[in-house]
Protein backbone atom coordinates (compact mmCIF):
# COMPACT_ATOMS: atom_id res chain seq x y z
CA UNK A 1 0.00 0.00 0.00
CA UNK A 2 2.81 2.51 -0.84
CA UNK A 3 1.84 5.88 -2.45
CA UNK A 4 -1.27 5.91 -0.19
CA UNK A 5 -3.92 9.04 -1.91
CA UNK A 6 -5.05 8.93 1.44
CA UNK A 7 -3.70 12.41 1.58
CA UNK A 8 -5.43 13.31 -1.61
CA UNK A 9 -9.17 12.05 -0.36
CA UNK A 10 -8.58 11.90 3.43
CA UNK A 11 -11.87 10.44 5.01
CA UNK A 12 -13.22 8.78 1.85
CA UNK A 13 -10.09 6.49 1.84
CA UNK A 14 -10.79 4.49 4.76
CA UNK A 15 -8.76 1.16 4.00
CA UNK A 16 -5.97 3.07 2.68
CA UNK A 17 -6.07 1.82 -0.91
CA UNK A 18 -3.51 2.46 -3.14
CA UNK A 19 -4.84 3.86 -6.63
CA UNK A 20 -3.50 0.11 -8.14
CA UNK A 21 -5.49 -1.83 -5.63
CA UNK A 22 -8.03 -4.15 -6.42
CA UNK A 23 -10.72 -3.89 -4.09
CA UNK A 24 -13.52 -7.08 -3.85
CA UNK A 25 -16.05 -7.13 -0.52
CA UNK A 26 -17.77 -10.53 0.17
CA UNK A 27 -20.93 -10.83 1.95
CA UNK A 28 -23.54 -13.86 2.18
CA UNK A 29 -26.70 -12.23 0.92
CA UNK A 30 -28.32 -9.81 -1.48
CA UNK A 31 -28.78 -6.79 1.44
CA UNK A 32 -25.52 -7.91 3.66
CA UNK A 33 -23.82 -4.78 1.78
CA UNK A 34 -26.01 -2.27 2.77
CA UNK A 35 -27.00 -3.69 6.33
CA UNK A 36 -23.42 -4.37 7.41
CA UNK A 37 -21.16 -1.66 5.11
CA UNK A 38 -22.46 0.58 3.39
CA UNK A 39 -20.90 3.83 4.90
CA UNK A 40 -17.23 2.13 4.24
CA UNK A 41 -18.48 0.88 0.59
CA UNK A 42 -19.85 4.33 -0.15
CA UNK A 43 -17.03 6.05 0.84
CA UNK A 44 -14.74 3.33 -1.40
CA UNK A 45 -16.48 3.43 -4.48
CA UNK A 46 -16.57 7.13 -4.65
CA UNK A 47 -12.99 7.19 -4.02
CA UNK A 48 -12.52 5.14 -6.92
CA UNK A 49 -14.79 6.76 -8.99
CA UNK A 50 -12.84 10.32 -8.47
CA UNK A 51 -9.13 8.27 -8.89
CA UNK A 52 -10.11 6.58 -11.99
CA UNK A 53 -9.08 2.81 -10.27
CA UNK A 54 -10.59 -0.14 -11.34
CA UNK A 55 -14.63 -0.31 -9.93
CA UNK A 56 -15.60 -2.36 -6.58
CA UNK A 57 -15.96 -6.19 -7.23
CA UNK A 58 -18.76 -8.08 -5.40
CA UNK A 59 -19.19 -11.88 -4.19
CA UNK A 60 -22.48 -12.32 -2.84
CA UNK A 61 -22.22 -15.74 -2.11
CA UNK A 62 -25.95 -16.78 -2.05
CA UNK A 63 -29.19 -15.78 -3.82
CA UNK A 64 -30.83 -14.95 -0.53
CA UNK A 65 -33.58 -17.34 -1.42
CA UNK A 66 -34.42 -18.56 2.38
CA UNK A 67 -35.44 -15.29 3.31
CA UNK A 68 -37.75 -13.63 1.11
CA UNK A 69 -41.22 -13.55 3.44
CA UNK A 70 -42.01 -16.85 1.83
CA UNK A 71 -42.48 -15.62 -1.52
CA UNK A 72 -41.14 -18.39 -3.66
CA UNK A 73 -43.13 -17.16 -6.84
CA UNK A 74 -40.58 -13.93 -6.14
CA UNK A 75 -37.15 -15.99 -6.06
CA UNK A 76 -38.06 -18.54 -9.16
CA UNK A 77 -38.75 -15.28 -11.10
CA UNK A 78 -35.18 -14.05 -10.13
CA UNK A 79 -36.52 -11.10 -8.21
CA UNK A 80 -34.33 -11.37 -5.31
CA UNK A 81 -31.19 -11.31 -7.84
CA UNK A 82 -32.25 -8.37 -9.70
CA UNK A 83 -32.28 -6.80 -6.11
CA UNK A 84 -28.89 -7.92 -5.60
CA UNK A 85 -27.44 -6.32 -9.21
CA UNK A 86 -29.30 -2.95 -7.99
CA UNK A 87 -28.08 -2.88 -5.14
CA UNK A 88 -24.52 -3.88 -6.21
CA UNK A 89 -24.48 -1.04 -8.31
CA UNK A 90 -25.24 1.05 -5.87
CA UNK A 91 -22.12 0.40 -4.59
CA UNK A 92 -20.69 1.22 -7.96
CA UNK A 93 -19.86 -2.46 -8.53
CA UNK A 94 -21.03 -2.67 -12.50
CA UNK A 95 -22.50 -6.17 -13.80
CA UNK A 96 -18.89 -7.47 -14.86
CA UNK A 97 -17.37 -7.53 -11.53
CA UNK A 98 -20.48 -8.52 -9.48
CA UNK A 99 -20.18 -12.58 -8.43
CA UNK A 100 -23.37 -14.08 -7.56
CA UNK A 101 -22.35 -17.83 -7.43
CA UNK A 102 -25.86 -18.99 -5.81
CA UNK A 103 -24.61 -21.07 -3.33
CA UNK A 104 -27.19 -22.29 -1.08
CA UNK A 105 -28.80 -19.48 1.17
CA UNK A 106 -28.30 -20.86 4.96
CA UNK A 107 -26.70 -23.76 4.56
CA UNK A 108 -22.94 -21.91 3.79
CA UNK A 109 -21.74 -23.05 7.31
CA UNK A 110 -22.46 -26.94 6.21
CA UNK A 111 -19.07 -28.41 5.82
CA UNK A 112 -19.10 -29.88 2.35
CA UNK A 113 -21.02 -26.04 1.52
CA UNK A 114 -18.24 -24.52 3.27
CA UNK A 115 -15.49 -26.14 1.60
CA UNK A 116 -16.80 -25.50 -2.00
CA UNK A 117 -17.33 -21.95 -0.83
CA UNK A 118 -13.85 -21.27 0.12
CA UNK A 119 -12.22 -22.91 -3.23
CA UNK A 120 -14.96 -20.16 -5.43
CA UNK A 121 -13.53 -17.78 -3.28
CA UNK A 122 -9.74 -18.56 -3.89
CA UNK A 123 -10.21 -18.56 -7.68
CA UNK A 124 -12.67 -15.95 -7.39
CA UNK A 125 -9.57 -13.68 -5.70
CA UNK A 126 -7.00 -15.46 -7.51
CA UNK A 127 -9.22 -14.57 -11.40
CA UNK A 128 -9.17 -10.97 -10.59
CA UNK A 129 -6.56 -10.55 -8.84
CA UNK A 130 -8.01 -8.40 -5.78
CA UNK A 131 -5.60 -7.07 -3.57
CA UNK A 132 -7.88 -5.83 -0.88
CA UNK A 133 -10.80 -7.79 0.65
CA UNK A 134 -13.77 -6.30 2.74
CA UNK A 135 -16.04 -8.84 4.77
CA UNK A 136 -18.35 -9.54 7.28
CA UNK A 137 -17.30 -10.33 10.60
CA UNK A 138 -16.67 -13.05 12.97
CA UNK A 139 -19.91 -12.92 14.63
CA UNK A 140 -21.12 -12.21 11.87
CA UNK A 141 -22.77 -9.14 12.69
CA UNK A 142 -25.89 -10.88 13.76
CA UNK A 143 -24.73 -14.22 14.57
CA UNK A 144 -25.95 -15.74 10.83
CA UNK A 145 -24.54 -18.91 10.35
CA UNK A 146 -23.70 -17.88 6.63
CA UNK A 147 -22.21 -13.94 7.68
CA UNK A 148 -19.76 -16.36 9.76
CA UNK A 149 -19.28 -18.74 7.35
CA UNK A 150 -18.26 -16.39 4.81
CA UNK A 151 -16.44 -14.52 6.98
CA UNK A 152 -14.19 -17.84 7.83
CA UNK A 153 -13.69 -18.59 3.90
CA UNK A 154 -12.05 -14.77 3.27
CA UNK A 155 -9.73 -15.01 6.33
CA UNK A 156 -8.55 -18.62 5.62
CA UNK A 157 -7.34 -17.60 2.50
CA UNK A 158 -5.09 -15.18 3.91
CA UNK A 159 -2.39 -18.32 3.64
CA UNK A 160 -3.21 -17.99 -0.28
CA UNK A 161 -2.69 -14.79 -0.92
CA UNK A 162 -0.35 -13.44 2.42
CA UNK A 163 -0.30 -9.70 0.75
CA UNK A 164 -3.79 -9.37 0.26
CA UNK A 165 -5.44 -6.63 2.78
CA UNK A 166 -8.49 -8.02 4.36
CA UNK A 167 -10.64 -6.16 6.34
CA UNK A 168 -13.57 -7.43 8.65
CA UNK A 169 -16.21 -6.34 10.06
CA UNK A 170 -16.05 -6.17 13.88
CA UNK A 171 -19.22 -5.80 15.95
CA UNK A 172 -18.26 -4.84 19.43
CA UNK A 173 -17.16 -1.43 17.26
CA UNK A 174 -13.58 -2.11 18.57
CA UNK A 175 -11.67 -2.88 15.25
CA UNK A 176 -8.99 -0.58 14.03
CA UNK A 177 -10.93 1.35 11.85
CA UNK A 178 -14.43 3.00 12.69
CA UNK A 179 -16.50 4.77 10.31
CA UNK A 180 -18.98 6.58 11.92
CA UNK A 181 -22.36 7.65 10.29
CA UNK A 182 -21.64 9.27 7.39
CA UNK A 183 -24.94 9.77 5.85
CA UNK A 184 -27.68 7.50 6.65
CA UNK A 185 -29.53 8.21 3.52
CA UNK A 186 -26.76 5.99 2.37
CA UNK A 187 -27.47 2.92 4.36
CA UNK A 188 -31.41 3.37 3.94
CA UNK A 189 -31.17 3.91 -0.21
CA UNK A 190 -29.27 0.49 0.30
CA UNK A 191 -31.70 -1.36 2.26
CA UNK A 192 -34.64 -0.12 0.01
CA UNK A 193 -33.81 -2.03 -3.20
CA UNK A 194 -33.85 -4.84 -1.56
CA UNK A 195 -38.08 -4.47 -0.74
CA UNK A 196 -38.48 -8.07 -0.82
CA UNK A 197 -37.02 -7.67 2.92
CA UNK A 198 -37.57 -4.37 4.06
CA UNK A 199 -40.58 -1.88 3.58
CA UNK A 200 -38.39 1.15 3.43
CA UNK A 201 -39.38 3.77 0.73
CA UNK A 202 -38.01 7.56 0.51
CA UNK A 203 -39.99 10.02 1.56
CA UNK A 204 -40.77 11.63 -1.83
CA UNK A 205 -44.52 12.94 -0.80
CA UNK A 206 -43.08 14.28 2.99
CA UNK A 207 -45.86 11.89 4.54
CA UNK A 208 -46.39 12.73 8.05
CA UNK A 209 -48.26 9.39 9.07
CA UNK A 210 -48.29 7.79 12.70
CA UNK A 211 -47.32 4.04 11.08
CA UNK A 212 -44.11 5.09 9.67
CA UNK A 213 -40.90 6.60 10.82
CA UNK A 214 -38.90 9.10 9.26
CA UNK A 215 -35.65 8.59 9.26
CA UNK A 216 -33.54 10.83 7.19
CA UNK A 217 -34.83 11.43 3.74
CA UNK A 218 -36.63 7.21 3.84
CA UNK A 219 -40.23 6.34 5.84
CA UNK A 220 -39.57 2.94 7.91
CA UNK A 221 -42.90 0.94 8.52
CA UNK A 222 -43.39 0.77 12.43
CA UNK A 223 -43.00 -3.01 12.87
CA UNK A 224 -39.87 -2.31 10.17
CA UNK A 225 -38.48 -0.48 12.41
CA UNK A 226 -39.26 -3.08 15.04
CA UNK A 227 -37.73 -5.47 13.52
CA UNK A 228 -34.48 -3.15 12.52
CA UNK A 229 -33.71 -2.01 15.92
CA UNK A 230 -31.30 -5.04 16.40
CA UNK A 231 -29.02 -3.70 14.09
CA UNK A 232 -29.44 -0.19 15.05
CA UNK A 233 -25.40 0.43 15.76
CA UNK A 234 -24.98 -0.64 12.45
CA UNK A 235 -27.15 2.54 11.07
CA UNK A 236 -24.59 4.67 13.72
CA UNK A 237 -21.17 3.12 12.66
CA UNK A 238 -19.19 0.17 11.00
CA UNK A 239 -16.17 -0.91 12.94
CA UNK A 240 -13.60 -2.82 11.29
CA UNK A 241 -10.57 -4.68 11.75
CA UNK A 242 -7.54 -5.00 9.47
CA UNK A 243 -5.84 -8.56 9.07
ZN1 LIG B 1 -27.33 -11.67 5.53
Amino acid sequence: MANTINSLIENRNVFNLDPTDRVAYFTAHPDDASMFMAYALDNTAKLIAETGSEPLHAYIASNGEASTKGDREFVLAGRRREEAIAEAEYFGVPKSKLHLPGHPDSKLGESYNHSVLTRDIDSFIDGNKITTAITLGAAGGDGHSDHVATHHAVVSLQRNFPRMNIFSLNSKGRGEIVISKTNIDVKLGGLALNSSQFEINRNEENVDNGSLHRIGGFVVASSQAESLSPYKHYLEYESYDAH
